[in-house]
């Protein structure tokens, strides 16, 4: 575990010692912010203050999830970026580790507010297994999106995993933990005899974790010597989220 963040320090200094003790709204409230719901055009959510205090706005038609993460995030803009006026749209899958930029600084807040690391690390690594079902649980627990779950499982998950994103024309984005060596660098289009084909272009919502060749995914010779796990799960109609676990520890060697 890494040192704490300011957004795991706020929590840990109002005392939250369970994932249902993060109240957006009276976190909010400690921090002279108030959260609102109604309609936006253009954006998803926005903050305006002045001194003190200030008024977050959140769109009342996107479900809970969402609306939690976007609250979040103006929470982090009220932080470090107080007297800006900025129209959101947050992203709960955007790559924040190296960015100056408020948007992605904001993200970055926002899931280490809502999965903080010294709540989720203890329940990931008790459930011990890198899979939806995982997921699934963890996102109940914390009330967060399947992608920003997925996410943080493969930061701080139990077993060395990757995860991928595919739509119909390819792959959107992946993320990769350090521990996994940046030469395994996923292939751009579904092999045909993976499961994560038949949850994309099929019926199937989620497929079971199974083994593969590793040179289903990975585009290198020494792929044909190993094997992987996988797990896909259906986003939506169009996308398909792909757990790739690093079963064999010779893998993850330089
Ligand atoms: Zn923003």
């Amino acid at each position: 575990m890494t040192q704490p963040s300011p957004a795991e320090r706020l929590l840990q200094n109002l005392g939250v010692t369970e994932p249902h003790d993060i109240d957006l709204e009276a976190i909010a409230f400690a921090q002279g912010a108030f959260v609102k719901y109604g309609r936006l055009d253009g954006c998803e959510a926005r903050i305006v203050g002045s001194g003190e205090h200030a008024i977050i706005t959140i769109d009342d038609r996107k479900p809970r999830t969402r609306q939690r993460f976007s609250t979040a995030h103006e929470l982090g803009h009220w932080k470090y970026h107080r007297g800006r006026h900025l129209a959101c749209r947050p992203d709960e899958i955007g790559d924040s580790r190296n960015s100056f930029d408020p948007e992605p600084v904001a993200d970055r807040y926002a899931a280490d507010l809502l999965l903080p690391q010294y709540l989720f690390i203890p329940r990931a690594k008790k459930l011990r297994v890198c899979s939806f079902e995982t997921v699934d649980f963890l996102s109940r627990e914390f009330e967060t999106s399947v992608p920003a779950t997925a996410m943080r499982l493969v930061e701080y998950g139990p077993e060395p995993a990757m995860l991928v994103c595919h739509g119909q024309s390819g792959r959107k984005w992946f993320r990769r933990p350090r521990e996994i060596p940046e030469r395994w660098f996923p292939r751009e289009d579904l092999d045909a005899q993976s499961p994560a084909t038949n949850v994309l272009y099929g019926s199937n919502r989620r497929s079971q974790r199974a083994s593969v060749g590793a040179e289903a995914w990975f585009d290198r010779r020494e792929a044909n010597r190993f094997e992987i796990e996988e797990q896909s799960y259906k986003i939506s109609d169009q996308e398909i989220l792909t757990l790739l676990i690093f079963s064999q520890s010779e893998m993850l060697e330089d």
